[in-house]
């Protein structure tokens, strides 16, 4: 192949022609076991987002995103906006997993799980097959689709797209909220109806238009994935060995595939026509057909190694495996493997950077696990109120205020009562020792302190605050009083 210097006319990107314009993809699809089972994990997920945001644990969303009150409930969990270390915790275990099932299973999210690929590949394609016959399927078009087809589609597409921006929008406003919105005028929620026409709009644009851009150009994954794989990843491979040279076109007229003419500067199909001529000298299993390439959902060629588009979705496979069965060759030209395996080295499941991420993972949700079983129906910050340090009250008595932070992580309102243990003879100023705390509600409470003179050393003393709830659980925190001493001490508390 020449390189670009030399023929400036090479396609550089699959879906940009030499011209600058957009390739518009139409892969075939290619029919096999991969398929099959892609096709059954693509309809649960979809039925498991569709019923998620209906299933509720212990009287809690499973999953419910509440970013406008920056409430994030998952699996029953409420984390609240101070649960900072909690969420940095599940983020990095979330992200280092993600590089551990790439070291191993290369991009098997994409092409299987990825809400992208499952809703396009599985949802809007086949419609698209369907009312567009053979112009959704890519080759040579015969005749024009009738528009009657083509506004019955967008049609689908449009009910497809309000399906799906309601299915999302419940993950952040919950299902309670959204029936309110459907049910009711848009004049009475218009920030709402404006919410859904745009989530529907940009689902419309992303699976009708966008499509492959996203996983080329929008998703940062792919990007990544040359560092998170190793030569011992599972990635789809194209038998080089094997496969060249190339054989002769003539193989796949015998076998009655249908040919696309590859590009005959850059390798990549461009549709119709007669296919170039191949070396004629003796063949490998590869005949050339192009069936690999005419069922890539990202324009790609196996055959020209790993390349960051592909989001292996495994239809190369199938698609060569058909063409093997039908000449009576083993399958497998095309398969899942690693550059180790491919090389004819050793393979290795078990690295050291799999030991390095699992390791890392499992401590950090040991640790996230330990904070969560550990953590009380409430929570308890205490701080200094601004101002001065310390008053000496009347009675003589050294007087600090506190700043107490009281947040109810629980179900139900919390009585909660605040009380100085500990003390040393520091007491609590007035009787308004008790705050109610509403459901997920943060109340900010200010406390006097009043301790005698003698309870200082060098200007300290610290002393617990209790917080109790009627239930009998409490939180202790200690603080420290500032006094009468020396000046690095006033200095300090200034
Ligand atoms: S489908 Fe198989 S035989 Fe056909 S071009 Fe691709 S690798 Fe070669
Ligand atoms: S090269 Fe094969 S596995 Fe990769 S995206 Fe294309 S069809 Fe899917």
């Amino acid at each position: 192949m020449k390189n670009l210097a030399e023929n400036p006319q090479r396609r550089v990107l699959p879906t940009l022609e030499a011209d600058g314009s957009r390739r518009w993809l139409t892969p075939r699809l290619g029919r096999g076991r991969f398929l099959s089972a892609r096709r059954g994990v693509a309809y649960l997920l979809i039925a498991i987002f569709t019923l998620v945001p209906f299933i509720q644990i212990g009287g809690k969303p499973a999953i419910l995103l509440d970013v406008v009150h920056r409430r994030f409930t998952l699996l029953g969990y409420t984390f609240l906006p101070t649960d900072t270390l909690l969420l940095a915790l599940l983020m990095v275990a979330t992200i280092l997993s993600i590089f551990f099932f790439t070291a191993l299973a290369g991009r098997v999210w994409c092409g299987w799980m990825c809400p992208q690929t499952v809703y396009l590949e599985f949802l809007f394609r086949p419609i698209e097959r369907l009312c567009m016959g053979r112009a959704g399927v890519g080759g040579k078009q015969t005749k024009p689709v009738a528009s009657w087809r083509i506004g019955a589609m967008y049609l689908v597409f449009l009910l497809c797209a309000l399906y799906l921006a309601h299915t999302f929008l419940s993950y952040f406003v919950g299902v309670h909220e959204l029936r309110h919105w459907m049910l009711q005028s848009p004049a009475k929620h218009p920030a709402s109806f404006v919410i859904v026409l745009f989530v529907t709009g940009a689902m419309l644009f992303n699976f009708c238009y966008f499509r492959e851009q996203t996983c080329l150009i929008a998703c940062p994954y792919g990007r990544f994935q040359s560092v998170l794989l190793d030569r011992d990843s599972l990635v789809i491979r194209y038998d080089e060995k094997r496969g060249e040279p190339r054989g002769k076109a003539a193989k796949t007229r015998a076998i009655g595939l249908p040919v696309v003419a590859r590009d005959s500067t850059d390798g990549s199909t461009c549709g119709g026509g007669t296919p170039t001529p191949s070396p004629a000298k003796s063949a490998g299993d590869c005949v050339d057909c192009s069936m690999c390439v005419q069922v890539c959902p990202t324009g790609i060629d196996i055959r020209d190694g790993l390349q960051f588009e592909c989001i292996a979705c495994a239809q190369c496979i199938d698609a060569c495996d058909a063409v093997m069965d039908k000449l009576g060759r083993s399958r497998g030209l095309i398969r899942y493997s690693s550059q180790s395996a491919m090389a004819g080295q050793s393979k290795r499941i078990l690295r050291p950077r799999l030991f390095v991420y699992g390791l890392v993972v499992s401590g950090l949700i040991t640790a996230l696990t330990v904070l969560l079983v550990s953590k009380k129906p409430f929570d308890v910050h205490i701080a200094r109120q601004g101002g001065l340090p310390f008053v000496l009250s009347a009675e003589g008595l050294v007087e600090n205020v506190m700043r107490l932070n009281l947040t109810n992580r629980s179900d139900e309102e919390k009585q909660l009562t605040i009380a100085v243990v500990d003390s040393a003879g520091t007491r609590m100023a007035g009787s308004d020792t008790a705050v109610a705390v509403k459901v997920g509600e943060m109340v900010q409470k200010p406390i006097h302190l009043l301790a005698p003179r003698d309870a200082f050393q060098a200007g300290r003393h610290s002393v617990v605050v209790r917080v109790s709830d009627s239930k009998g659980t409490f939180v202790d925190r200690k603080c420290q009083l500032f006094g009468p001493g020396t000046a690095a001490t006033l200095e300090h508390a200034q």
